[in-house]
């Protein structure tokens, strides 16, 4: 007998609008876009981000199918849903079949989705017309409290509160169920429980936290979004058993976010905030939600040996401290004392050695100029490089 496991894979958790900057990077900078495989082989893709070009760039057909069907859901018309799908590339190649689900807005009418579509792609805001995408293309209707099955898979559309509509999505799979709630402002008695219906004893809550509890209450109040707080509160009542903190704000570091999630495990047992690269699996045996943190965006890695002290908080909540040896580590940058001069923005070799417990280890970089502060130390310059390779 083969266990039901659905795979949810976070592609874009960023709110507003995407972030380069490199203090939002490790909590990632598109906007919301997320794939959920069920354990049926059906695709399903939420929200149309930016990280719906990543997506697509490794893009893998589901099922390996002839044609490759997936479903998209798109909660609402705001840029930060809808900006990637002229950079997904599938929507290009002929064999592809993709179903739209959305509502219709009052603002756009009949078609709302496709005509979306055409806007984005009109002359002058875009280089090629509606003619290049290939791909077939069907779109439908969803309704707040409709419910639709694809596959094995069961789908339920909830209004929430947020200008101009969105809906919240909650997918039940055999593998588990996964609510998405993004874009809400809690408040409204009748959309508050929606969402508490739409979270209903997930496994996953996926939850609007863009501002803080303070922001919601005063500046930000009116704006259509939550706080981990409310997040928090809602998983509680609705006994979802793992809440997913989402659409961080482009002005939330990652610091920030650090901060936003220790707060919520305070209130919460089970925390995550969502990650680009990020995996959530569903119905594995023994646990039932595992998540996995991408390995391609952590830094150039090194095997080293360092003696260190490791302080921190076990899985059940309690401080612990052990002395342990680093085995290997992950670089980004450093900055070093040169009497020379390098260009800025040139190469430069570097060659670490760490002493360990096995003798001395030498680490080879390369590394790129991205700062020189002449004046730091007599007769040298203190150089800032970022590791390349
Ligand atoms: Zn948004
Ligand atoms: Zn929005």
């Amino acid at each position: 007998m083969t266990v039901p496991i659905a795979k949810l894979s976070f592609w874009g958790v960023r709110g507003s609008t995407p972030t380069v900057d490199p203090a939002t990077w490790r909590y990632g900078g598109n906007t919301p876009c997320l794939e959920l495989i069920a354990p049926d082989g059906t695709q399903f893709i939420l929200d149309c981000g930016t990280g719906l070009r990543m997506l697509g760039s490794r893009w893998a057909a589901p099922n390996g199918g002839k044609t490759a069907e997936t479903h998209i859901l798109v909660t609402h018309y705001h840029w930060d849903h809808i900006q990637g799908i002229p950079f997904f590339s599938p929507l290009y190649v002929e064999n592809n079949e993709f179903h739209f689900y959305s509502f219709r807005s009052k603002f756009l009418g009949r078609d709302s989705l496709k005509q979306v579509f055409e806007a984005q792609m009109a002359m002058p805001y875009f280089p090629v017309d509606m003619s290049a995408m290939s791909a077939k293309r069907k779109f439908k209707e969803v309704d707040g409290g409709d419910s639709l099955k694809v596959g094995e898979n069961k789908i339920t559309a909830q209004w929430l509160n947020h200008p101009q509509g969105c809906l919240g999505f909650r997918i039940e799979t055999p593998a588990g169920t996964v609510a998405y709630a993004t874009d809400n402002e809690p408040g409204d008695a009748k959309l508050d429980e929606n969402l508490r219906e739409l979270a209903a004893g997930a496994d996953i809550f996926i939850n609007d936290a863009q501002f803080t509890p303070e922001q919601l209450e005063t500046t930000r109040k009116g704006w259509g979004h939550s706080s981990w707080l409310e997040g928090a509160k809602v998983a509680r009542q609705a006994g979802a058993k793992t809440l997913v903190l989402f659409h961080h704000d482009p002005d939330s570091t990652d610091r920030m976010v650090d901060a936003i999630l220790r707060q919520a495990r305070e209130e919460f047992d089970s925390v995550f905030a969502a990650s680009e690269g990020m995996v959530v699996t569903l119905g594995a045996p023994g646990d039932r939600v595992q998540a996995h943190m991408p390995g391609t965006r952590t830094a150039l890695r090194r095997e080293a040996q360092f003696h260190a002290k490791v302080c921190g908080v076990t899985e059940g909540g309690k401080d612990f401290e052990e002395e342990t040896m680093v085995r290997d580590i992950s670089l980004q940058g450093a900055l070093i004392s040169l009497k020379h001069m390098p260009r800025l923005q040139s190469e430069l070799q570097v060659t670490m050695e760490a002493p360990g417990a096995d003798g001395v280890q030498t680490m080879k970089l390369r590394g790129y100029v991205v700062r020189i502060d002449a004046g730091a130390e007599k007769g040298h310059s203190a150089v800032g490089v970022v590791f390349t390779d």
